[in-house]
């Protein structure tokens, strides 16, 4: 991921440790991922559950979704940042400057 916006400039990281949020969202998606596979896995099964089955793909796809959503993760992140917190005077200035050095 670029570290500016190249249309308008702007920065996307506008704190230290700011991707924090982003890694919520991805842990948030990863939450949908498991309940998805673990509950639709039990609701086909039912009562038959081969559980350990279930288990490895449950495990796996709460690792994979994260890694693989991660940039989505970060786009809804600054937008939702952006949304609840507009930007400051200082980061506007910032993106102009950004966008005459390119
Ligand atoms: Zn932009």
């Amino acid at each position: 991921m670029v570290e500016d916006c190249p249309t308008c400039g702007h920065h996307f990281e506008r704190d230290h440790g700011y991707w924090i949020g982003a890694m919520i969202v991805a842990t948030a998606f990863s939450v949908v991922g498991f309940l998805t596979v673990f509950v639709g896995g039990l609701a086909v099964t039912w009562p038959d559950v081969p559980w350990n089955v279930l288990l490895l793909v449950t495990l796996v796809v709460t690792g994979v979704v994260p890694a693989i959503t991660y940039s989505s993760a970060r786009t809804i992140w600054v937008a939702m940042d952006l949304a609840v917190r507009p930007l400051e005077r200082h980061e506007v200035e910032r993106a102009d400057q950004n966008l005459k050095r390119t």
